[in-house]
C-alpha cells in the first residue's frame, strides 16, 4: 500500500457516510465524534477537523473509525475519494 494524501481528500465529500453535520455560517460543521455537540468544523487549510466544544483534533481516518469503519475499510474508501478527486483534476 503506497502512501496517500488523504489530507486532500475533503472531509465535506463523506456526504451521507459522514457524520451528522449542516452548514451554518459558511462552516461545515459536524457531530464531534468525542463530545458529541455540533461544535466540530473542518479546517480548509489542512482538511484537520477540529472541536470547538473539547478542544479535539481529528482527521479523515480518526472520523471514519469512530464512525464504525474498520481501518482498511477507511483507507479503502479515502483511496476511492482520493481517485474520484484526482481524475476530477485531471479533467480540468
Ligand atoms: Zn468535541
Amino acid at each position: 500500500m503506497g502512501k496517500l494524501g488523504y489530507s486532500r481528500v475533503d472531509l465535506v465529500s463523506l456526504g451521507a457516510d459522514g457524520p451528522p453535520s449542516k452548514m451554518s455560517e459558511g462552516y461545515f460543521r459536524f457531530l464531534c465524534p468525542n463530545c458529541g455537540e455540533m461544535r466540530a468544523t473542518v479546517n480548509p487549510r489542512n482538511n484537520l477537523a477540529h472541536c470547538f466544544d473539547c478542544q479535539k483534533n481529528f482527521n479523515n481516518i480518526d472520523l471514519l473509525l469512530t464512525l464504525d469503519y474498520d481501518f482498511l475499510t477507511a483507507v479503502d474508501l479515502l483511496e476511492r475519494w482520493l481517485n474520484e478527486y484526482q481524475t476530477r483534476q485531471a479533467k480540468k
